[in-house]
């Protein structure tokens, strides 16, 4: 795979990190959820993105964040939120 010249910044990014969530949840419809995943299988660093996004909710999900210091918390979501606004 080439690593080298990464479209980090495109609007297909942006599009792809705003509905990292809904993809995550199972909101989309199917054909924006099947867009989605091509873009995502064409793109490794929205891939990090949603690997990233699906290990912290899979946390969430286990209840580990319980442990894990509110401000940590708040940190990894305002990281999100800066992967996603750019
Ligand atoms: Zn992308």
């Amino acid at each position: 795979m080439e690593t080298g010249d990464r479209p980090q910044c495109s609007d297909e990014c942006r599009e792809a990190l705003r509905r990292l969530g809904a993809l995550l949840d199972g909101e989309l419809g199917e054909v924006t959820q099947a867009k989605l995943e091509h873009h995502l299988a064409d793109c490794e660093p929205c891939t990090e993105r949603r690997d990233f996004e699906e290990g912290f909710r899979e946390l969430v999900r286990r209840g580990c964040t319980d442990e894990a210091p509110p401000d940590l918390r708040a940190r990894i979501l305002s990281q999100l939120d800066e992967i996603v606004t750019g």
